[in-house]
């Protein structure tokens, strides 16, 4: 399909639905220098791959082997890891592509929100890395001292806790390391997602749909 045809199919859909195989990235297509081609990324929502497609309407990139190609509505387009041959990115391909949605998840950008507050109030920097580190190893404390705190091991105090209260521990450490996380990966979302894929594959199990 052309691009104006890509921004037309995109520009239909809600905006905010992430799609778990989606693209970004536009480059000029290895296969033929003066069509366009975009990379294929995990969970990315349709607006970002909308801004991708019009951001490469008129833009102008460099060809494998060099010289200059200007993408336009008329361009055809294709799905291809940069440098890399790859396949047509029809509406087959997008309809396939849209039937892998999935409902839209603020988990990262309110963890990505969380990460630029702390930011601004504490800078960045070795120090504060270091301090996001070890806030890691306070939160692991506290899911074992919740854990303790449920079993009532220390007779003088009792049960003092919740599996819920185990719950929320767990989850607090689970944030702290996504938020010491964005100090590591330039993509922490999608640094996640291929992580969990392997640990995956590497066992054969897969999502059920
Ligand atoms: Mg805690």
């Amino acid at each position: 399909m052309t691009l104006d045809e890509l921004i037309t199919a995109l520009e239909a859909e809600d905006p905010t639905q992430v799609l778990r195989d989606g693209f970004a990235n536009p480059h000029s297509y290895r296969g033929y220098y003066n069509e366009l081609a975009f990379e294929p990324a995990f969970n990315v929502s349709v607006g970002e791959m909308l801004a991708a497609a019009r951001d490469a309407r008129g833009e102008t990139y460099q060809g494998y082997k060099g010289g200059d190609y200007t993408m336009r509505g008329s361009t055809d387009c294709w799905l291809a890891e940069e440098g890399c041959l790859g396949e047509t990115l029809g509406l087959l391909v997008l309809r396939g592509m849209f039937a892998g949605a999935v409902a839209a998840d603020t988990t990262w950008p309110t963890v990505a929100a969380l990460v630029a507050w702390l930011n601004e109030s504490n800078g960045r920097g070795p120090h504060e890395t270091a301090m996001r580190l070890l806030k890691l190893a306070e939160e692991v404390g506290e899911v074992s001292q919740a854990y303790i705190g449920l079993q009532g091991q220390n007779p003088r105090k009792g049960q003092t806790h919740t599996e819920a209260d185990v719950a929320d521990e767990l989850c607090d450490v689970v944030v702290t390391a996504m938020v010491a996380l964005h100090s590591f990966a330039q993509d922490p979302a999608q640094h996640f997602a291929a992580k969990i894929q392997r640990i995956a594959d590497r066992v054969n199990v897969k999502a059920e749909p």
